[in-house]
């Protein structure tokens, strides 16, 4: 059987012209590579768990090389958030600048010899290979790569299932390589609206629980093992990032925030919990919790509800004896502090 491989492309959220002329140009140059299956979905952290995009993903049997509008990072672990897992592939189209060395993300001393969730994982030996579309303007480089990863890969695609296909494929399974008709993708087609909600890193994630004490907005979950899980994704508040500063191993990521440390990019992990004073050189120095108590008290207080300050905050809570329910004595802040000043700042130069 011929070792096959499976191209997927996630679709961005915008229509900008240049982006999609990028991705049609990909498109149309894969579907003259005999040895390649293309399937087109929508913006791929949009894709609702159990749509049709989410399920033809997960059809899928054999190595993936995946093209999104998002740090491969953020892609990999959406995608396992949704059981579609694999060995991480390793690509040359990086982040990194020329010349330079692609070094592993570098942990916090804090979950050193913690293990981490991916240790109880069993992750398939199948590769997935995830490519960043915002890295580069010119269809070819991504081409290139595709070429160079399918021609290591050795793999044999197993016939993936399920509906909901438009396109080449006229029953409700992607066709197999000798059925595929060429010239045409399989396109899936799913209606999407703009989601936002954590994904946790794996890789990092020591299973502590801080993020589930900290939101009180009931995101978090555990699983049957115990587990932290993002169990209410879409009662996370838009645009809030709170929790990513309060992980002590940086595993929370944001994929749509503007900041590259909490979107997932693999140069600025470590850089999530800098000390804003030094943006500034003055004033008192404000650290990523502080940042974070009031991100999520912002968010409280938009939903009519009383914020509740570092005492509504992880060991602070289990101090004053409170579930993570949010069941905390209110603090009011009314007067404008430094902080707030600061923060005032921040939002005004945009950061
Ligand atoms: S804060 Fe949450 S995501 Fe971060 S390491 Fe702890 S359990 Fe994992
Ligand atoms: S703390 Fe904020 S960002 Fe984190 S899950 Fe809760 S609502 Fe979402």
């Amino acid at each position: 059987m011929a070792h096959r491989i499976t191209v997927v492309l996630a679709q961005g959220q915008s229509r900008h012209p240049a982006k999609k002329k990028l991705e049609e140009e990909i498109v149309s140059q894969l579907l003259c590579e005999p040895s390649l299956e293309v399937v087109v979905v929508s913006h791929l952290y949009d894709l609702s768990a159990d749509g049709p995009g989410m399920l033809c993903l997960q059809g899928i049997a054999g190595d993936m090389i995946v093209l999104s509008w998002m740090y491969p990072r953020a892609a990999r672990w959406t995608l396992a958030r949704n059981a579609i897992q694999g060995q991480e592939g390793l690509t040359l189209l990086t982040e990194q600048a020329e010349g330079e060395k692609a070094d592993e993300i570098p942990t916090d001393n804090h979950g050193e010899d913690a293990p981490h969730l991916i240790d109880s994982l069993k992750i398939p030996l199948r590769k997935i290979y995830c490519l960043d579309l915002r890295l580069r303007k010119e269809a070819k480089v991504y081409l290139q790569e595709i070429r160079r990863i399918s021609e290591e890969a050795k793999i044999t695609i197993i016939e993936p299932a399920l509906g909901n296909i438009t396109g080449d494929a006229s029953s409700s399974r992607i066709p197999k390589s000798n059925g595929k008709a060429p010239g045409k993708p399989v396109i899936i087609k799913e209606e999407t609206k703009r989601r936002w909600y954590p994904v946790i890193d794996m890789s990092r994630c020591t299973n502590c629980m801080e993020c589930i004490d900290f939101c009180l907005f009931g995101v978090y979950g555990v699983d049957r093992t115990e587990m932290i899980l993002v169990e209410q994704p879409d009662d996370c508040r838009k645009g809030c990032p709170a929790c990513a500063r309060v992980c002590p191993e940086n595993a929370i990521l944001f994929p749509q925030h503007k900041t590259p440390a909490i979107a997932g990019s693999q140069k600025t992990a470590d850089d999530l919990k800098i000390d804003l004073s030094k943006l500034f050189g003055a004033m008192e120095p404000v650290d990523a919790m502080d940042l974070a108590i009031r991100e999520r008290d912002e968010e409280l207080m938009l939903t009519g509800r009383e914020v509740v300050g570092r005492n509504g905050t992880g060991n602070a809570m289990a101090e004053m004896g409170t579930d993570r329910d949010g069941e905390q004595p209110a603090q009011h802040t009314t007067e404008k502090d430094d902080l707030d000043h600061l923060m005032d700042q921040l939002d005004q130069i945009d950061l």
